[in-house]
Parts: C-alpha cells; structure tokens; sequence
C-alpha cells in the first residue's frame, strides 16, 4: 500500500504552500513539461486534450453567434504597431522582435505579435468599403509572445495558446452589444462548461486594456482567495479605426469612421481549472472538459471473466458517447486509483469478482469520493447521470466557496481590517478617483478586479479618501 500512494504523496499539499501544489499538480498530472526555452512549456497530451475540449466548446459558442475563424500573420511591422501610441505604451515593455532574416538584418523590425488589433485594423482597412461590408465578426487561434519577467505554467508564459476575436460595426451601439455579448457568452462557458462561477463587470480606466473605451471582465476566484482574470472583451469605439484609417460609405452616403471590438480567452482557463476544482490528491476536472470521463479499473483481473466484463463496461460507456478508457496494465489497482484521481478523470469504475457475480460494478466520483453501486445493465445511463451531477456540484461548490470568502467593507477600518486577515474578493465603495485606486495598490497590495454590473450601495463613501462613493468595486489579490 506504501508503494500504491506514493504518487499522491509527491504532492505538496495546498494548506502547507499552495504555489508548491499548483506546480506539483502540473507535472505529476502530466500536463506540462518545462523547457530550455525560459519562460515557454510544452503542452503534454493531457494537457493539450483539456485545451482541444476547451477550444472546440467555445468554438462552437462563438459560432453561434455568427463569428468566422481566420488566420492573420505572426509578426507586425513596428511601423504599423507605432500607429495607435497607447497600444504601444501598453505593449512596449513585453515586446519581442526580430531585427535579422537569415544573414541580412531587416530593414524595418518586426514585432511577434502581443496582440493582434494592428494587423486587424490593417487588414480591416483594406477589406471594409461599404455599409455593406459590416459587420465582420472574426476570431483568429494562435499563439502570442509576451516577454513575462515571471513565468508560471497557464498562469504567465512568454508564449500562450489563445483566440482573439477582432470584429468590425457600422455602428457605436453594435460594437457597444457584441462587447457584452463576448462577455456573456464567456461566463456561461465559464460556468457551464467549466464550472467556474464569475464575478461580471467592467474594468476601471486604470485597469482596462491599452486603447480601449471600455473593458469588460470575468473574475474567478480561485482556492487560495486569489482573483483571476479569465476572459476579457473590449470596446475600441471608433479609436482604431481612426489611427488606422478603416472607413465606409453609410447608407447616407457619407464616409464614417468603423467601430471595433476585441475579446480573448487563453490556456489560463486550464490555470483557472486546476485553482478552482483542484484537491491535494491531484487534478479535478469537469465532466464537460475532461478528456477522459470515465475511467474503468478492473480488481483481481487475472481471475476469470473479470477482463471480460470490464471490457464490456467500457465499450458500452463508449458507446453512449461517454469518453471512457479501460486501465487493464499490471500496475496494483490501488496505484491505479490514485493515477486516475492525480488526473482528474470525473468516475473510476471499479469491477471486481465479486460485483461480477452480483451484476453490479461500483462508480466512484472524483470531487466527492462518494462511491454508488450500479446493476450493470443499468451503468450507461447512470455513468451519464452521475457525469451530469458532477457537472452541476462542482459549480455549486465553487459558488459556494466564492460567497464564503466574499467580504463586505462600508468603511476604511473594516477595509484594512478584511484585506489584511482576509483571502478572497473585498466589496467596498469607490470614489471613481484613480489616486484612490493607487493608493489601495500601494498600501494592501489590492487592485480593483472589477466595477460589477450588478451594483449596489452599501455605503456612501469611498473605503479609501471618506469622499461619496461612486461605484461598488470588487477588489483582491490578483495572479
Ligand atoms: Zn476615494
């Protein structure tokens, strides 16, 4: 039994330093591996699966709302980036480029992309001459460079997988509606697919993206008491439309200036994931994410017909759309339990002698542990239920955790008070006044994470200067 736990206990656990686990987790679950790159990770095949499930729920959600995929260039000419000037200021600092093509240098250098509204615009500029040509709704999937000082698996990487979706209006209140639309359609993926429940808002002028009018986010909150930014969208107004000179004839004949948007999400959903649902025997995966759902375990299988039985188990689970894998290697079934807890698999099934003889098998749930018999012939559709159940706890869990380490400031006291005993999300009043927001950054290490949509008052000055409040603010320590 020592032997069978022994991957578990490579674990450090989450109470004694929860970094230490986050990265114990990465590796012993097999998603990552580090490189000679610094900075960048390979993405291993467990990991890359969450990705590729991930990618192809929120492809189908964009889709639906009449987004088009496309493919623009890696690198961007500095001379095109240099158009809007608080982009760049916003960027510089990160910015790699490349200055020689084999032997020669360039002539002018390019920049790997941080981002990619300039060639958008670019391209936007050439492609949009009529009101007839809006909107265009499109979304690219690639990877982008940014040149992180630190890196943590997911979290920060100089490299990251993403999409970004660039779309182009006629009109301030189109661009305006698909900002929020984005926003929505990532809190319901968020929530429904990976059951983490968020917090909807908008972003301060501190706080928005480099050139936007308006920035919309969803904030998670993680295990630690940590904020994560998990998908943002972008209003531009007609800002880069004017740098870049993306003009159209409107019905009435005059030319107007384009209106745009921009939204991505990124690998640091998988991050978000692992922070949210994670436990210290390993990963915890949703049903609707995880690669493998369901993962069968065979008890004394070298004694008669018990193979055979598991076999079937799988083939039928498979059958009925459920992604189910089979464990028949000679490893004890005790290391086997711990390996499918270590990566997540939502049930293990668990099939001995004995249940063959009764016609029954056991499924064990990950978040839970919670271990329910089933007749056989009944074992699709209650592996389905279960997957459904799964689906729904996690989130009310992770709700459920949200709302206990939510707090309330209405004055300063309480505020230093909660944010210096306190890990989580802190709702305190807002002056609107950026010197405020500053000064909470440099006093208690907060920054606002979000302006939430759903407002309420619940005092009238702002926590930080005694001035009347503007607006409710959720604030915390962000990664
Ligand atoms: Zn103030």
């Amino acid at each position: 039994m020592a032997k069978d736990k022994k991957l578990v206990e490579q674990i450090t656990s989450m109470e004694e330093d929860f970094a230490q686990w986050y990265t114990d987790v990465v590796k012993k679950a097999e998603l990552i591996d580090y490189t000679s790159v610094k900075g960048c990770m390979v993405i291993k095949p467990a990991g890359y699966a969450i990705w590729e499930n991930i990618q192809s729920l929120l492809d189908h959600r964009f889709k639906e709302t009449g987004v088009q995929n496309v493919y623009l260039p890696l690198f961007i000419p500095e001379s095109l980036l240099r158009k809007e000037s608080e982009l760049v200021q916003g960027f510089a600092p990160e910015v790699a480029w490349v200055t020689q093509g084999g032997e020669e240098p360039l002539q002018e250098r390019l920049c790997v992309r941080p981002t990619s509204e300039t060639l958008f615009s670019d391209f936007y500029k050439n492609d949009v001459h009529s009101y007839r040509d809006l909107p265009k709704n499109y979304n690219q999937w690639c990877s982008v460079v940014r040149w992180e000082k630190t890196t943590r698996p997911f979290l920060r990487s100089r490299e990251f997988l993403w999409q970004e979706g660039h779309t182009v209006h006629a009109t301030k209140e189109e661009s305006e509606a698909r900002t929020q639309l984005m926003l929505n359609v990532y809190a319901d993926f968020a929530e429904e697919d990976m059951a983490i429940p968020v917090v909807r808002g908008q972003k301060t002028e501190k706080e928005k993206f480099a050139g936007a009018v308006a920035t919309y986010t969803i904030e998670a909150l993680m295990h630690d008491g940590q904020a994560l930014q998990c998908g943002p969208s972008h209003n531009f107004g007609d800002k880069f439309a004017r740098a870049y000179g993306i003009q159209f004839t409107d019905k009435d004949n005059q030319l107007k200036y384009a209106y745009q948007t921009s939204w991505g999400m990124t690998t640091r959903m998988i991050g978000a994931m692992i922070m949210v649902h994670g436990d210290d025997s390993g990963l915890v995966i949703p049903p609707r994410i995880a690669p493998v759902q369901v993962m069968v375990i065979p008890i004394q299988q070298k004694k008669e017909g018990v193979l055979e039985a598991a076999t079937k188990i799988a083939e039928e689970l498979a059958d009925h759309g459920i992604r189910t894998r089979l464990d028949d290697s000679d490893k004890s079934p005790g290391w086997k339990f711990s390996e499918q807890e270590m990566r997540g698999i939502p049930i293990r099934v668990e099939m001995g002698p004995k249940d063959l003889e009764a016609g029954k098998a056991v499924l064990v749930r990950r978040d839970t542990r919670a271990k329910v018999e089933v007749n056989l012939n009944e074992i699709a559709q209650a592996a389905a239920d279960l997957l459904n159940t799964i689906q729904h706890d996690m989130l009310e869990k992770a709700r459920a955790h949200q709302i206990a380490h939510t707090y309330t400031a209405t004055s300063k006291e309480e505020f230093e008070k909660i944010s210096s005993t306190e890990h989580g999300f802190f709702r305190a009043m807002w002056c609107g006044d950026r010197a405020c927001e500053d000064k909470i950054k440099d006093d208690y290490g907060i920054t606002s994470r979000c302006i939430p949509f759903a407002q309420e008052k619940v005092s009238d000055v702002c926590v930080c200067c005694g001035k009347p409040a503007k607006h409710l603010v959720y604030w915390g320590r962000a990664y």
